[in-house]
């Protein structure tokens, strides 16, 4: 493991966070609650899916071989000896040469029918059906089990749960399925020049924006945030927002990460005996980063700059809530774009993480950054739909070439 006293590379900083979660236990959840959840049970069908051989189409169960022979000049007239509606059962209905049933999509095949000829190609009057057109054996037939077999494992643990998942599940009547717990997340917020919300700003104050900034990012995994407030610039008023954070399975403090003089974090790392993991990340911007861990609870200190701490939350809290949630793949997802205007930067062992706008144009990624990079500007995240990726001892990245972007959204597509 890297040494706590040196700066890590993101890479290095995100394997250690991610050998440091163990993932929750769990919990039974209604599957109306179960979207993106992280399925904690492997789903094993009981039953197939359709249950019987049905018709693919409304239309006529037939004999493949009556149909031999028959187009628009040539006809052929079958008898019309009943009907199956969706849901129905054929009772005692059968097929026989020179007969046909109507049929309805997904009503169950009657016996002696091996193919369906769609209504659009026949004709019906008085008794009879005619048909212009052959048909294959199997044509517009769905065979049981098609769809799903008794005993396939159909979701597994780790799966993150999409709609078309609680679809399967509610084709298996799981009204309820076994989820990874979600983790409690305590935010605490610190500086003396920080209002919150509603408060009367004092001049020189600004409002805490990472708390709600972090509290949104949180519940988009589906964490479950708390907001503890803000400590003052204090050892004391620090440690005891702390101390109200200990029940939470995650801990995020924003500022007082680095070495000023109220910088608290790193002596209330030492004060409360949490297992100090990194605390410098080799990353513009965000170096100021620190992770420890205490028993299973994960602690984050990360920058006070609102860029910085959430481009490091995107980059370190989010895989570890996944990974505690039991998903499988927590990396954010990266691709590659072109990049619209040259971008220089001075070189250094510090990846820069640019805030970007892509678009697609004609298929293809473009992307160009949002304006002046300092970590001081806010409004130029809200702007970025992407980071790029600006690699470590890199003085340029020439229009056209292309660069790795992290998308901000679209993390649905894991
Ligand atoms: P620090 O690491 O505590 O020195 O904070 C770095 C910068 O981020 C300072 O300019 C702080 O004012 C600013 N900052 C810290 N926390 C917050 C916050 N919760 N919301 C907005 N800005 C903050
Ligand atoms: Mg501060």
């Amino acid at each position: 493991m890297a040494s706590s006293k040196s700066a890590v590379s993101v890479q290095e900083a995100l394997k250690i966070v991610l050998t440091s979660v163990s993932p929750l236990g769990w919990e039974s959840i209604s599957i109306t609650e179960a979207f993106n959840r992280v399925l904690y049970e492997d789903i094993v069908s009981d039953i197939m899916i359709p249950p019987l051989d049905c018709s693919a189409m409304d239309g006529y169960a037939l004999m493949a071989k009556d149909t031999r022979g028959a187009s628009a000049n040539s006809p052929i007239k079958l008898k019309l000896i009943g009907e199956i509606q969706a849901g129905a059962l054929p009772a005692g209905l059968r097929v026989s040469t020179g007969t046909a049933i109507r049929i309805m999509t997904g009503a169950p095949m009657p016996q002696g029918a091996d193919s369906v000829l769609k209504v659009e190609d026949a004709l019906e009057e008085s008794g009879h059906v005619t048909i212009y057109r052959e048909t294959a054996q199997r044509e517009n037939y769905r065979s049981a089990g098609e769809n799903i077999q008794k005993g396939d494992n159909v979701l597994r643990r780790g799966d993150r749960l999409s709609s078309a998942d609680i679809g399967i599940l509610a084709s298996l009547n799981h009204h309820k399925v076994k989820a990874y717990r979600q983790p409690t997340v305590s935010i605490i917020s610190t500086g003396d020049e920080l209002a919150g919300l509603g408060q009367e700003v004092r001049t020189g104050q600004i409002r805490d924006v990472n708390a709600y900034a972090l509290y949104s990012e949180i519940k988009k995994y589906n964490g479950l945030p708390e907001y503890l407030g803000i400590a003052k610039d204090t050892f004391n008023d620090t440690k005891n927002l702390f101390l109200k954070a200990l029940h939470s399975d995650v801990v995020i403090s924003t500022g007082g990460s680095a070495m000023g003089r109220y910088d608290f974090i790193n002596e209330i790392y030492a004060d409360l005996d949490i297992e100090l993991l990194f605390k410098w990340v080799k990353v513009k911007p965000g170096k100021p980063c620190i992770f420890g861990k205490k028993g299973d609870k994960l602690f984050f200190g990360l920058p006070g700059n609102p860029v910085a701490s959430l481009t490091a939350f995107i980059q370190f809290v989010r895989p570890a809530l996944l990974r505690l949630m039991g998903a499988q793949r927590v990396n954010k997802p990266v691709i590659n774009a072109c990049l619209k205007d040259t971008v220089r930067r001075k070189p250094s062992e510090k990846v820069h993480l640019l805030r970007g706008y892509f678009t697609i144009e004609n298929n293809e990624f473009y992307v160009t950054t949002t304006g002046d990079q300092k970590s001081s500007i806010f409004r130029s995240m809200s702007q970025a739909n992407c980071l790029i990726v600006f690699p470590e001892n890199t003085a340029q990245i020439t229009a056209g070439e292309k660069v790795a972007i992290q998308l901000l959204a679209h993390d649905e597509i894991l």
